[in-house]
C-alpha cells in the first residue's frame, strides 16, 4: 500500500515554463505568459497605497481584483464545464500561482452562498495585527470570478483575514437577488 508522503505532488514546472534567455514565464494549462510579484512587494503596495487613496483604497483595490478574477474566467472559456467544475479548476490555479491553499464550499451549482477559505493566503502574507481585513484585491477577485461564472451579479466580503490574525481568510460571496433594488456592488465594479 501507498504511504501518504509518497504521494507525488505537483512541482513547479507542471504549471510553467521559464524561458530564462528571453525573460519569459509560460503558463502551461491555459497558456499565455504570467510574471511572479513577491508577497513582500504587494505588502509594500498596499502600505503605500492605503495613506494616499485613504478610503478609496478598498474599491481600487477590490476593481483591480474583479478585473483579474474575470481574465481568469475568460482564460477558461475554451475548458468545458460547468460552473462547478471550472471554479475547481480556477481555485487550483490560484494555488499555483502561490496565492494560497484555496477552497470552497455552499453552492457551487448555481452559486447562490459560497464561502471561499484561504489558507496561508499572499494578500496578507507577513501581517498579524490590523485591525480590518485587508485582503481587498482578493475579495474583488473571486466576486469577479463568481459574477462572471455564474453570470450573476454577488456580494463579496471578507469575514475573517489572516491579516488580523490567524491562518485563514474566509470570503463569503452572496447572490444579489434583482428584488433587492439599486446599485448592485457587482454592477459598480463594471463601471
Ligand atoms: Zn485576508
Amino acid at each position: 500500500m501507498q504511504q501518504p508522503d509518497s504521494v507525488q505532488l505537483p512541482k513547479i514546472e507542471d504549471f510553467y515554463d521559464l524561458s530564462y534567455e528571453s525573460g519569459e514565464i509560460h503558463l502551461r494549462g491555459v497558456k499565455g505568459r504570467a510574471f511572479i510579484l513577491p508577497t513582500k512587494a504587494w505588502a509594500t503596495l498596499r502600505m503605500l497605497l492605503s495613506p494616499k487613496f485613504k478610503d478609496e483604497v478598498i474599491p481600487f483595490m477590490s476593481h483591480m481584483g474583479y478585473a483579474v478574477g474575470i481574465s481568469f474566467v475568460e482564460q477558461t472559456t475554451k475548458l468545458e464545464g460547468k460552473p462547478k467544475k471550472l471554479l475547481r479548476i480556477l481555485l487550483s490555479i490560484a494555488r499555483s500561482s502561490g496565492w494560497g491553499n484555496f477552497s470552497i464550499e455552499g453552492d457551487v451549482e448555481y452559486g447562490s452562498e459560497l464561502t471561499v477559505i484561504a489558507r496561508n493566503c499572499s494578500f496578507c502574507h507577513n501581517e498579524s495585527s490590523t485591525e480590518e481585513a485587508v485582503c481587498h484585491f482578493l475579495v474583488g477577485f473571486v466576486n469577479g470570478l463568481v459574477d462572471y461564472l455564474f453570470r450573476k451579479p454577488h456580494s463579496a466580503t471578507e469575514t475573517r483575514c489572516g491579516g488580523m490574525g490567524g491562518e485563514t481568510c474566509e470570503i463569503k460571496i452572496m447572490e444579489l437577488r434583482p428584488a433587492t433594488g439599486g446599485k448592485t456592488p457587482a454592477n459598480d465594479n463594471r463601471e
